[in-house]
């Protein structure tokens, strides 16, 4: 039996990131495997506990 090798591959790959929230692909962020945008992290970023790095008087 012979196993026919396809070339065609799932969307899913490396270096294909987009935020899991949004859906940007823009300035995402893997802190903690959360893979969310600059933008998210700042919403739900702290619910989740994080802090805001530096900036100050932000
Ligand atoms: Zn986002």
């Amino acid at each position: 039996m012979k196993t026919q090798e396809k070339k065609f591959r799932p969307s899913a790959g490396k270096g294909n990131r987009t935020c899991r929230r949004c859906g940007t692909h823009r300035g995402i962020i893997r802190r903690a495997d959360l893979m969310i945008c600059r933008r998210c992290f700042r919403e739900i970023g702290e619910s989740l506990g994080f802090k805001k790095t530096g900036a100050r008087g932000g």
